[in-house]
């Protein structure tokens, strides 16, 4: 199987009847980008910056991170590379920053909330990352969003940034895109009005279904709850990709359920765009993709945003990828 799987690795992940889903890779560091192409991914889906911050007594410099970030442009070598800014907070702290303890982390001062009352974290951040859009095609993706206000707020940071860069005649990309990550309940619910502001979504299923289901994601007391096959967390994916696909815009997932080859098929059938998944996951979920085709795909998805509990939708995917 390991033989059949490497095959794939040139191959599109494209159902029988022609239709192209992008395969792309989530990772921590520019070094990561070399495994994600031997496992044959399109684009870097999510780059999550934090390792960039951790295990330091400052925080990086402009310098620090514009290196790291035009490493991994160059790296991905025409590829695409979303790199998220500043996830940190809830239970990722970093002593330097002296944030202050908090009763519900999870709730509480992280990700861009506190970029946006830490501007020039922000900024520097947004400088490094726009300066090294010059070098590859870069995307810069926000985490933890809940309103329009902070979208709003933070396209007028970039907007800041870019400004200022061309004052200094230094080089950027003037179409990098834009995107938020939809992992809060209120995101789902406002779409519709983020998506006229930004030019994709990004859905982190990791944390949409923590706060979906009021599940910490990391307490073992009650892991059995957090399931993203749950019927609640499939209709506020769905209601995502309609509202960026009413809007013409494109919406990938970069959570843990991208990368789960059964959901997968239903995420395709439900009409995302792309997959963003640990590298090592790709030949797995592309293999799925190629073996369906898309009228199945759209009637297993309507049929799973019918049903009751994810063991149902667990057992309907299994009939469905068994034949
Ligand atoms: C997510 O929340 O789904 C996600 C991809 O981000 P992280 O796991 O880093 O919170
Ligand atoms: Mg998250």
């Amino acid at each position: 199987e390991k033989q059949e799987l490497r095959l794939l690795k040139d191959l599109p992940a494209q159902t029988s009847d022609g239709c192209l889903f992008e395969m792309g890779a989530n990772i921590g560091q520019p070094g990561d980008i070399e495994l994600a192409m031997e496992n044959g991914a399109e684009g870097i889906g999510l780059f999550r910056t934090e390792f960039l911050f951790m295990g330091r007594s400052s925080m990086p410099s402009e310098e620090v991170q514009f290196e790291a970030y035009r490493r991994a442009a160059e790296a991905a070598n025409g590829m695409s590379v979303i790199i998220r800014t500043l996830d940190i907070g809830g239970d990722k702290n970093l002593p330097y920053l002296d944030l202050p303890a908090e009763l519900n982390p999870f709730l509480g001062w992280r990700a861009i909330r506190m970029c946006l009352d830490r501007p020039e974290i922000l900024h520097t951040q947004l400088r490094a990352i726009l300066r090294a859009s010059a070098f590859g095609k870069i995307k810069i993706l926000f985490p933890m969003v809940i309103s329009l206000d902070e979208v709003q707020r933070l396209k007028a940071h970039i907007e800041l940034v870019t400004l200022a860069l061309t004052e200094e005649g230094v080089a950027y990309d003037q179409d990098c895109e834009v995107g938020v990550m939809v992992e809060t309940p209120a995101s789902v619910m406002i779409a519709d009005q983020l998506i006229k502001e930004v030019d994709f979504f990004s859905i982190g299923t990791n944390d949409l279904t923590q706060y979906l289901l009021a599940v910490d994601r990391g307490n073992e007391n009650i892991s059995g709850l957090y399931d993203s096959l749950s019927p609640s967390v499939l209709r506020a994916i769905k209601m995502v990709i309609d509202a960026a696909h009413n809007a013409g815009k494109w919406v990938g997932m970069c959570g843990e359920l991208a990368g789960d080859e059964q959901a997968a098929l239903v995420l395709a059938g439900m009409g995302l765009d792309e997959f963003s998944m640990p590298a090592s996951s790709i030949p797995r979920v592309k293999k799925a993709l190629r073996k369906a085709n898309t009228p199945t795909l759209k009637h297993l998805a309507e049929k799973c945003l019918e049903l009751r509990s994810s063991d149902e939708v667990k057992a309907l995917v299994d009939a469905v990828a068994s034949v």
